[in-house]
């Protein structure tokens, strides 16, 4: 069993360098604090930049660094001030930051900034693979970190790789814009398990995957080469006993002990008792709608003038990225807000809004959280929104209403708090004031709710499923769905092969010799496949059948003059050493006219899709539809013509990004068996991608070497990459004969 290495952009380790020497606090912070359970004793290695660059550390000093953050179970990237600029400040926060939350307008696309990134991602899993060994377990953290997973899978293919991003990932259409999104997206699927906060993140990922790679995606499963990636949704948590317990201690203080924060608020409880308090708690930032919250506050007042003196607004702004230029400016922005709603509705005993931009210890933080009615948070776009579950957290009397934005992830899991969008004002001024009033005994229903689920699914359950989903994934790695076929396999075939007197082969044609094409009439084959073909017909003991769904026309055409034994059509034509094809199945086909407009309706409603008219059968393709449209199209053909055929002797085959329909009789499992039984055959091979090749694998005898193309579930014994893997296959073949 190997060790854990967990990496963020960050360690979770705070160092200080003071006259009196060095020292390194761990953080408290919600990550550090989840990962406790993962990161202990001896095997588990956390890689982070430590918080200074190079050139902040003093020359002699980064010795004793590395000792101190050793001591932590840390080890430090070393960054110097032009990395953190680009990749930090840059790329991680000018681009990749506003673009996820959907603030496209503040997006900038440099060059240099994306170089930086590549460059220090590199860095980040320089440092990992300096440590990593095959067997470990590595979980990469967040969205400066994307590439680095596929950094490390190139060089560790064995190790397993986990990757979680704690901010949303954006719908298609706005992920798309950015100029880098295929290495972006290829980066990320270096990991074997990507998760996210929500379902919606990881709907969004999916279909960029599909659209923007044009790799197969079932379910939550993404097939790359030989790979199968996870994607799945884990909604962090917080440490729920830390939070209350910390409630409890601050309420049960008396007189002097009490901060000098709770009692200057409870100096103003007890002056004003009627007085509501309303907390926002946030870092300064854009997407957290600091701006839009003070502007629907001054509505509220506006449309309910009797709370004017009865409620109180209680901003803590933290100060966040401070030398990017939207910050700046929105820091402006907020300042003259506040000072002209408190210069215009301030009275002699009021001031509607009380403004703090600073960050707070802990305890005031508490002593905030308790001392607050109501809890207001409104972020136009967050990933989950961890003060919402804190302040729930920290109301031991249950009391205390919250009031949230749905655009933040954590909305998904508190269904009972006042749900509001952060654009609709007057929806906001209705809420404040149903919050306002809410009788106690629905308060405390509600927080009830929310307290046990918080407190069942805390930040170190999250970790912890995290962790054992990605254990899943490496023991599932080993037995995916057929063998890979490894050198040791392809010898012992090679060995049957060679021994064998009387060889039956049969080879699908698309997708296995040959690959896709937008028109499929264009996959014709090249001349490195006819020359792999004749060799392998030439040899005395080989029976070889190109064995397709195809229509007996182009096969006619690409290979009657090479006298290859095709069957085509999934078994209803069949032709042998250049001769004209003829009917190997009988078969009926008057249903056609019935289904033929059918199909054309679906042509019509799914643009890029097409029909393929084949003399017992008909296709409809949809391989150049939008992925997800086509699917969904295909899903409902399917449904309409299986209730459409009844009990005719008629099916529906899905194949490739094709749906089949044609009489249920003919299949290549029927045709490939009927050969076999034409002599003794003493090695029988079969390869094929798709579904219709699943009737050769499940009906051809135990003995026959079946090989599936691509990574999918199949009843073939062994499997290859794609078709660059077939044609080496056949070539050693060749070569053992
Ligand atoms: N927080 C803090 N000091 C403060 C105010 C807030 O450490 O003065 C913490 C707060 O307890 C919460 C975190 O900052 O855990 C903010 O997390 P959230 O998910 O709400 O937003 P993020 O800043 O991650 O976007």
């Amino acid at each position: 069993m190997g060790k854990t290495i967990i990496i963020s952009n960050r360690l979770p380790v705070q160092l200080q360098i003071s006259d009196g020497g060095l020292s390194a606090i761990p953080s408290v912070g919600g990550l550090a604090t989840g990962m406790k359970s993962v990161h202990q004793g001896g095997e588990s290695l956390w890689i982070g930049w430590s918080g200074l660059t190079n050139e902040d550390i003093p020359k002699g000093l980064g010795k004793e660094i590395d000792r101190a953050l050793a001591e932590h179970g840390c080890s430090k990237v070393k960054l110097n001030k032009k990395d953190i600029e680009g990749y930090y400040f840059g790329f991680s926060n000018r681009t990749i930051w506003p673009l996820f939350h959907y603030f496209l307008e503040y997006s900038e696309f440099e060059l240099d900034f994306w170089n930086r990134y590549k460059s220090v991602n590199q860095k980040f899993a320089d440092a990992i693979l300096e440590k990593a060994d095959d067997d470990d377990i590595i979980w990469v953290h967040d969205y400066q970190l994307m590439l680095v997973p596929q950094m490390v899978k190139e060089k560790r293919p064995n190790a397993t790789i986990g990757f979680f991003l704690h901010i949303p990932f954006p719908s298609y259409e706005i992920f798309r814009t950015l100029p880098w999104r295929e290495e972006v997206l290829e980066g990320l699927l270096g990991a074997d398990l990507i998760g996210f906060h929500t379902y919606d993140y990881e709907r969004h990922f999916l279909s960029s995957v599909r659209r923007l790679l044009g790799l197969e995606v079932s379910f939550n499963d993404i097939y790359l080469e030989n790979r199968v990636i996870k994607v799945d949704s884990f909604p962090m948590g917080i440490d729920y006993d830390k939070f209350h317990e910390a409630a409890k201690k601050s309420n049960a203080l008396k007189g002097k002990k009490r901060s000098d924060l709770q009692l200057k608020l409870d100096e103003h409880k007890k002056s004003a008792p009627d007085t509501k308090l309303i907390v926002s708690i946030d870092r300064l930032d854009y997407s957290k709608g600091i701006a839009k919250r003070i502007n629907a506050f001054e509505y509220f007042l506006n449309k309910y003038p009797d709370y004017k003196e009865r409620v109180r607004l209680i901003i803590l702004a933290v100060p966040s990225r401070s030398n990017v230029p939207q910050y700046q400016l929105l820091k402006r922005e907020i300042d003259e807000l506040v000072g002209r709603i408190n210069g215009e509705l301030a009275t002699v005993n009021w001031t509607p809004i009380w403004y703090f931009y600073r960050s707070l210890p802990f305890e005031n933080l508490i002593d905030l959280y308790i001392s607050s009615d109501i809890a207001w948070l409104t972020p136009l776009r967050d990933g989950m929104n961890l003060v919402a579950k804190e302040y729930i957290a920290t109301r031991t009397d249950k009391t205390g209403v919250l009031i949230l934005s749905e655009m933040a992830g954590s909305a998904y899991e508190m269904n009972e708090a006042l749900l509001i969008n952060p654009n609709n004002f007057e929806q906001q001024a209705d809420t404040l004031k149903q919050a306002i009033t809410m009788p106690k005994e629905e308060q405390m229903a509600r927080t009830m709710f929310l307290q046990n689920r918080l407190k069942r699914y805390n930040v170190e359950v999250w970790a912890n499923e995290f962790m054992n989903a990605l254990k899943e994934q490496r023991k599932g790695a080993a037995q995916v769905v057929s063998l890979q076929m490894d050198h040791a396999i392809l010898t012992n075939v090679l060995a049957a092969y060679k021994k064998a007197k009387k060889r039956l082969l049969f080879l699908d044609y698309d997708g296995t010799l040959a690959g896709f094409h937008k028109d499929p009439q264009k996959a014709s084959p090249d001349e490195e496949l006819y020359d792999l073909l004749d060799q392998l017909n030439a040899k005395e003991e080989n029976t070889v059948f190109l064995i397709s769904g195809r229509d007996k026309e182009t096969f006619s055409r690409w290979f009657l003059h090479k006298k290859y034994n095709m069957i085509v059509e999934h078994g209803v034509w069949i032709s042998r050493n250049g001769a004209e094809f003829s009917l190997l199945e009988k078969v009926k086909g008057e249903w056609m006219a019935k289904i033929m407009p059918v199909l054309e309706s679906f042509v019509d409603r799914t643009p890029g899709s097409f029909i393929e008219e084949k003399n017992y059968s008909l296709a409809w393709h949809y391989r150049n539809t939008d992925p997800d449209f086509g699917d969904k199209r295909a899903t409902e053909l399917n449904t309409v013509l299986t209730s459409l055929i009844g009990n005719d002797d008629i099916s529906v085959l899905n194949g490739n990004k094709v749906m089949e329909v044609k009489s249920s009789n003919v299949n290549k499992g029927r045709a490939s068996v009927r050969i076999l039984g034409e002599d003794d055959f003493d090695f029988v091979f079969a390869i094929g991608d798709d579904w219709t090749d699943e009737f050769m694998f499940a009906e051809l005898p135990e003995s026959t070497v079946t090989v599936k193309v691509g990574l999918q579930k199949t009843q073939a014994k062994y499997h290859v990459d794609g078709t660059k893997k077939v044609r080496e296959l056949l070539k050693q073949f060749i070569a053992h004969s």
